[in-house]
């Protein structure tokens, strides 16, 4: 696409950074049949998160090690997974994810879906994923810290998994899965799914092509950050306009959203951002502002 050459105006960030809508795929538990099945998961290319259970001793097995090196996201299901916490077992969690893996945790899943720890994750995380199904929309007023998620039936067809999507799709909206584990495993997986049945459906979401398939961090980042920009301030002074905007706390570093103008030249720290032809401007959320000048 042209970059835009009208009047400077127009700024608006695009929705789920300018795909139809997106879908977090996220496998709780620490589950062997996760660990089992992880070089077919990974071989469908798309980021996952990974909500580990500390306590577990496969919390322990090296393919976590690899599943952040191959992209995907490590996210904190508490050490001990109870429905009642004061912090300290999610902080254990915490814990031994960025003493093990030497990362930052940025996101977690309350065991059983517990509303406990919407108040634990508040003060800790982007994000925390509840256990009940609907629908996430730009800009809505979803509470982040209970996140929503759909949880397939045992046994759940192909079929029951792409309608999520496709929902999701014409909706033009996120949806977030929860997979516990595949038929066949001893890990006692809750409501487990054959893998062939989730490995055909996430290629049939790759094939729509204009879905963002990504992680709970990836996605919430962007969809937060959007709410973020849209909900700043706009000040004019000398013919510039300049948009602001305050981060939310425990946010990662190093996000973008895609922005839009009908013309004029977007800068941050002084320096013009480049156009990209695939219809955007990337503007980076860290320096909290940017300016539109003509
Ligand atoms: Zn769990």
């Amino acid at each position: 696409m042209p970059k835009p050459s009208g009047a400077p105006g127009g700024f608006k960030v695009i929705d789920w950074a300018g795909f139809t809508g997106a879908v977090s795929y996220t496998f709780d538990d620490s589950n062997s049949s996760q660990i089992q099945h992880y070089n077919e998961l990974n071989a469908l290319g798309v980021p996952f998160t990974f909500y580990l259970q500390t306590g577990k001793n496969e919390s322990n097995d090296p393919v976590w090690q690899k599943a952040l090196t191959d992209g995907h996201e490590l996210g904190n299901h508490t050490k001990s997974h109870s429905s009642n916490d004061d912090g300290s077992d999610t902080d254990a969690a915490t814990r031994f994810i960025e003493e093990k893996f030497g990362i930052k945790v940025w996101t977690m899943a309350a065991p059983n879906g517990s509303s406990t720890y919407t108040g634990i994750a508040r003060t800790r995380f982007l994000i925390n994923r509840g256990v009940a199904n609907a629908l996430i929309a730009p800009n809505d007023s979803t509470d982040p810290f209970t996140l929503p998620c759909y949880i397939p039936p045992t046994g759940a067809s192909t079929a029951a998994f792409d309608e999520q999507v496709t929902t999701a799709r014409s909706a033009k909206r996120w949806r977030t899965v929860l997979v516990h584990g595949f038929t066949g495993g001893s890990d006692g997986a809750f409501q487990p799914v054959q893998l062939s049945a989730f490995v055909d459906h996430v290629k049939h979401a790759k094939d729509l092509g204009d879905m963002w398939l990504d992680s709970v961090v990836n996605v919430g980042a962007y969809w937060r950050g959007q709410k973020a920009v849209t909900s700043g301030t706009k000040t004019e002074s000398g013919g510039e306009t300049t948009y602001k905007w305050q981060l939310p706390d425990n946010f990662p570093p190093g996000k973008y959203v895609r922005v839009t103008v009908t013309g004029g030249t977007l800068k941050q720290n002084g320096v013009a951002i480049p156009w990209d032809p695939h219809g955007y401007y990337e503007v980076a959320l860290d320096p909290e502002s940017v300016t539109l000048s003509p």
